[in-house]
């Protein structure tokens, strides 16, 4: 019977979106968690909801020869990554096909996808931690949540971190013992640059009272690497940060690079969190977008600027549009460090900006996207689609919406030429994809309608 909790034998015959293993038991399709594509596996069924089902991995029967011991100590009872017991070839085989599959299944679009690019030695790559702070019985825990619960795992031995930031984050976990009263700080943030080592944390509590000052001292003196602390107040538990900042010691911003580039990031500020692998991103956008310096380019949600100063390298123009001021104030200030004078940034919602610019008879030969989880909203998606612009480079964390937003694209005018992932997000499943459509000619849109 095909109830919750019976047991079952399957073989994996599919991989989710998310990296889980998918079985089929007649027409129910389960997920299965930590079970790899041609494992036979023992599973109970743990949640039945019509024809989708959620399986909990009992025993592996028969194992895939890319399943590995895992490096990390706690990858069974850790979430923070999902393919720890999968080797690095596996993890970029199933991250291209997750991408493939998004595009054949949800945009119906058959598209070849290359070979995603990855990292050579894929560890300690995160510039960037918000860990969560846990209260359990006396000891405080700073680290990601246990899998399918809310207690933490501490990060004090997390291998996507440099050991300083271990090293540290084991001693805000005494810190906070000591100094804070019970519950008051929820999260700490952890910056360090890939530059210099140098750190920036950011505590994050729930009221505006500051109540740290001697765990700060001690910081400073005990991590000179600290080169910057703030203090975030954030009301709402389900926002990683809340919108006030206070600066309380050290300097205001941290200094890192990607490629050639310097950046000075303000706490609040995107910063993609795998230095090595954004360059190669970025090289990969700037390959696609094909410049040869004459051209306007549009780097709508540009963050602090990193694309644009990437892109206004090779091209005549650059128009940043970006809708946190701050994260634009900083892209001036890293185009004037860089001494980069032909790009301007724009505070604005790019859905709207970009209509209005057009209408003024302005013209983009290329626009690069690069927005956040959701896509582009749809607004957006009609602009581009009216722009004339001969190429547009879209980047996108996710390829579900990817895919929805190239579909569009392709039913109004263009076509997509290349799908490339790169592999930010080492050990777990999320991926960053980078597409290049060109715009097509009247007759050439009237034949692939046809
Ligand atoms: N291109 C940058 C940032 C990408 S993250 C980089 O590579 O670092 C997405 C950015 O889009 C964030 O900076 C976010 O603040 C911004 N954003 C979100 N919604 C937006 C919108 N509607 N219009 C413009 N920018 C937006």
């Amino acid at each position: 019977m095909v109830v919750v909790d019976s047991e079952h034998i399957v073989t994996i015959t599919g991989i989710s979106h998310q990296g889980a293993g998918i079985a089929r038991i007649n027409n129910l399709v389960v997920f299965v968690a930590k079970a790899l594509l041609g494992e036979v596996v023992r599973i109970r069924l743990t949640e039945i909801k019509k024809n989708l089902a959620k399986g909990e991995l009992l025993e592996i029967i028969t194992p895939q020869k890319e399943r590995i011991a895992s490096l990390c100590a706690f990858s069974e009872i850790c979430g923070g990554c999902e393919l720890q017991h999968a080797s690095y070839s596996y993890q970029l085989d199933a991250k291209r096909q997750i991408v493939a599959e998004a595009f054949q299944r949800l945009a119906k679009i058959d598209v070849p996808v290359a070979p995603v690019i990855g990292m050579e030695t894929p560890w300690r790559y995160r510039n960037k931690g918000v860990f969560h702070a846990d209260y359990q019985a006396g000891k405080v825990v700073l680290g990601f949540y246990q899998q399918g619960s809310h207690q933490c795992h501490s990060a004090s031995q997390c291998l996507l971190f440099s050991e300083e930031v271990n090293r540290l984050v084991s001693y805000l976990e005494k810190g906070l013992q000591q100094y804070s009263p019970a519950h008051y700080v929820q999260k700490i943030m952890i910056r360090q640059s890939s530059f210099n080592g140098e750190m920036m944390l950011v505590f994050v509590t729930k009221d505006n009272s500051w109540r740290l000052t001697e765990l700060v001292k001690n910081i400073i003196t005990d991590f000179p690497q600290v080169i910057s602390i703030y203090h975030n107040i954030n009301t709402n538990p389900k926002l990683m940060l809340g919108k006030i900042f206070h600066h309380i010691s050290g300097r205001e911003k941290l200094h890192d690079t990607i490629g050639d580039f310097h950046f000075q990031l303000s706490p609040q500020s995107f910063f993609q969190v795998n230095n090595q692998q954004t360059q190669r991103l970025y090289q990969k956008a700037l390959e696609l977008a094909q410049l040869t310096g004459t051209e306007q380019v549009v780097d709508a949600y540009c963050g602090i600027g990193t694309i644009s100063l990437y892109l206004a390298q090779q091209t005549l123009m650059v128009y940043g549009v970006e809708s946190v001021s701050q994260a634009v104030k900083d892209a001036q200030q890293n185009a004037h460090d860089n001494h980069i004078a032909n790009c301007q940034f724009i505070t604005a919602k790019a859905e709207d900006w970009l209509p209005k610019w057009l209408a003024k008879n302005h013209h983009a030969d290329v626009i690069v996207v690069d927005p956040p989880r959701k896509g582009c909203d749809s607004q957006m998606l009609h602009a581009l689609a009216n722009s004339a612009a001969e190429k547009i480079v879209y980047i996108s964390c996710e390829p579900s919406t990817l895919a929805r937003d190239v579909r569009y694209l392709q039913e109004n005018g263009y076509q997509v030429q290349c799908v490339q992932p790169v592999d930010l997000f080492s050990w777990s499943w999320h991926v960053e994809t980078v597409c290049l459509l060109s715009k097509l000619s009247a007759q050439q849109h009237i034949e692939v309608a046809l």
